[in-house]
């Protein structure tokens, strides 16, 4: 049976353990998209995965469908819609380190060829020729 005083302190240095993490993950959503991005250069990190800090994007359902007239492809084709296809772009794009760039670019009524950054344009370009 773990002691009482020591049971304090577990619960003690958990709950501190916590707020911090609290601290340094609001610090984080505070932060631009480039300036994440240049701080996980820093650290040596290629790109950023929200996924590591429980961020939620909802760009595979704003963005992306709107990428996909870009590129001229149907969201409802099987060939989107079967084999995995719109489960792999969704993936890609809910961790897309080029969001606010792909907001401002959609906004423009852009071609696919202004749209050469997006991660998932060239399977959208693959798609759209069929
Ligand atoms: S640029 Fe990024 S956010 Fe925009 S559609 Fe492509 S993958 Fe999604």
């Amino acid at each position: 049976m773990i002691p009482l005083h020591d049971g304090v302190h577990t619960l003690a240095r958990s709950m501190a353990s916590a707020w911090r993490r609290g601290r340094e993950e609001r610090r984080w959503m505070h932060l631009e998209p480039e300036e994440r991005e240049a701080r996980l250069r820093d650290l040596g990190l290629a790109r950023f995965d929200p996924s590591l800090f429980g961020e939620r994007s909802d760009s595979a359902t704003s963005q992306l469908p709107r990428m996909m007239a870009v590129f001229g492809v149907d969201p409802m084709t099987p060939l989107v819609v079967g084999n995995g296809v719109k489960r792999d772009l969704e993936r890609v794009c809910s961790a897309c380190p080029a969001r606010s760039r792909c907001a401002r670019v959609l906004d423009q009524g852009p071609t696919p060829e202004a749209c050469a950054f997006c991660p998932n344009a060239m399977t959208l370009e693959a798609l759209g020729h069929h």
